[in-house]
């Protein structure tokens, strides 16, 4: 590899790092964003969790989604088959 070759091969990781950082940040903004409500149940704003509505339908755990790298899509669509639930009220709907 030559060296403009590797020039153009470090800017391309560079620009590869930023957009995973940027993609991650966006990703818990809106976590943050579906959090802020609080909890459906109780109102609550403390150790809020993602309840999947019908557990048949999940996919993904949307809290680990981040660290795994999902895309913004994945995380909507995740999302989107939730509700809000403070951990008390989380753990009450799955007994
Ligand atoms: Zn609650």
């Amino acid at each position: 590899m030559n060296y403009i070759d590797s020039l153009v091969d470090d800017l391309i990781k560079v620009r590869n790092r930023v957009k995973r950082k940027e993609r991650k940040n966006t990703l818990l903004r809106l976590i943050l964003q579906a959090k802020s409500e609080g909890c459906a149940k109780c109102g609550s704003l403390y150790y809020l969790t993602f309840h999947h509505l019908d557990s048949g339908s999940k996919r993904f755990n949307v809290s680990e989604m981040v660290a795994r790298n999902a895309t913004i899509t994945q995380l909507m669509l995740e999302m989107g088959k939730c509700k809000i639930l403070c951990r008390q009220c989380h753990d009450a709907a799955h007994r």
